[in-house]
């Protein structure tokens, strides 16, 4: 299949000319910079912050690009996840004209990002294991189809999609697919960050908001061809990312031993809280889990939940997606936390 990115790409961003930022318009060596209109004396904070952030986060860009394995070039970095899935929509998705396919229960931001630029939502539920339904999405399409959202391993499932089953999309859906992969520092399978030169429809979303522990600096991540990588860039606003968050996202990064220890800890932790689940009569089902949570299926999920919360303990209550009645999502917290969510669960059985 010839994939000509092109004619995906909203005729007004293709023939937009972006905003050219002082940071971007000059790059050399300067030492007096008096084209901002920034505070050159200084800000109540340590005189820190009174200039205008890195455009393009470089410096994270190359710790990240080491980690990964991936040239800067291809990597893009959004205010959350959610910044990148607004992108996606409004650089590819004509509002009141295209749509795009989501695979319920799935994250509800593809959904609601969807819905806040008019674009239309197609359905096609994974199947009843939680995996990709690959015929019904490839019948799904028609010649407005512009995103595939596949999210592996999947929130709120917890499992992982078939690898090949996801080969097959990249080979024949003929829009751009993307791949969320939010959770795969807890996964098994090889993250596709690896195949972007063999795919030039894929767009793989990361975040440093889970395992990374850095939710409330807002870092989502995102690997593209150099051309999708342009069309964010251009898209974006020019100071996407701020210098808080640039400087202490590079700080933390440096410390990977700390976040794979914490990864396999979780591990562990899910394994003793699974095993404890299975104790529990009122327990019917517990869905496998690539990630740092799971999906559990209880017998009144509604009143376990009013439990829970009664004692200061909150969960995510599924029960109304797709597949999902009476079901709960428990994140794996710490040990601690693990054993004050089990004392709570002998309580409610007894
Ligand atoms: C938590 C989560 C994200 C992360 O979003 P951020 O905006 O980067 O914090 C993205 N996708 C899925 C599926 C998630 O569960």
């Amino acid at each position: 299949m010839q994939f000509e990115l092109d004619k995906l790409i909203r005729p007004n961003i293709k023939n937009l000319t972006p905003y050219s930022s002082a940071r971007h318009e000059f790059t050399g060596k300067a030492s007096v910079f008096l084209d901002a209109n920034e505070n050159a004396s200084g800000s109540p904070l340590a005189d820190k912050f009174n200039r205008y952030p890195d455009p393009l986060q470089w410096q994270l860009k190359f710790q990240l690009a080491k980690i990964k394995g991936v040239p800067a070039e291809n990597i893009f970095v959004g205010n959350g996840s959610d910044e990148v899935i607004d992108l996606a929509y409004r650089i590819f998705c004509n509002p009141g004209k295209d749509n795009v396919i989501i695979c319920p229960p799935t994250y509800g931001m593809y959904e609601v990002s969807g819905n806040i630029n008019d674009v239309e939502i197609k359905k096609v539920n994974l199947t009843t294991d939680f995996q990709l339904d690959v015929e019904g999405i490839l019948d799904a399409v028609d010649s407005n189809t512009k995103l595939l959202f596949i999210c592996s391993p999947n929130n709120p499932t917890g499992n992982d999609m078939d690898r090949e089953a996801v080969e097959i999309l990249l080979n024949n859906f003929p829009g751009i697919v993307i791949i969320d992969e939010a959770y795969i520092n807890y996964s098994k399978q090889k993250t596709f960050i690896q195949e972007l030169t063999e795919y030039p429809n894929l767009i793989v979303m990361q975040t440093l908001s889970k395992a990374w522990g850095l939710a409330a600096l807002r870092l989502g991540l995102c690997y593209a061809s150099l051309d999708i990588i342009d069309l964010f860039n251009k898209v974006k606003p020019p100071y996407n990312i701020n210098d808080a968050s640039q400087q202490l996202g590079v700080e933390a990064l440096q410390n990977i031993n700390q976040v794979n220890e914490w990864i396999k800890e979780v591990v562990v932790q899910k394994e003793i809280l699974i095993e404890e689940l299975k104790q529990l009569s009122f327990v019917e089902k517990i869905f496998p889990s690539d990630a740092n949570f799971i999906l559990v299926k209880v017998k009144d999920a509604n009143n376990l939940y009013n439990h829970l919360s009664g004692h200061e303990v909150i969960v995510r209550n599924r029960s109304k997606d797709v597949h999902c009645a009476n079901c709960l999502r428990i994140t794996i917290g710490t040990k601690d936390e693990n054993s004050i969510l089990i004392n709570l669960l002998r309580s409610y059985e007894r």
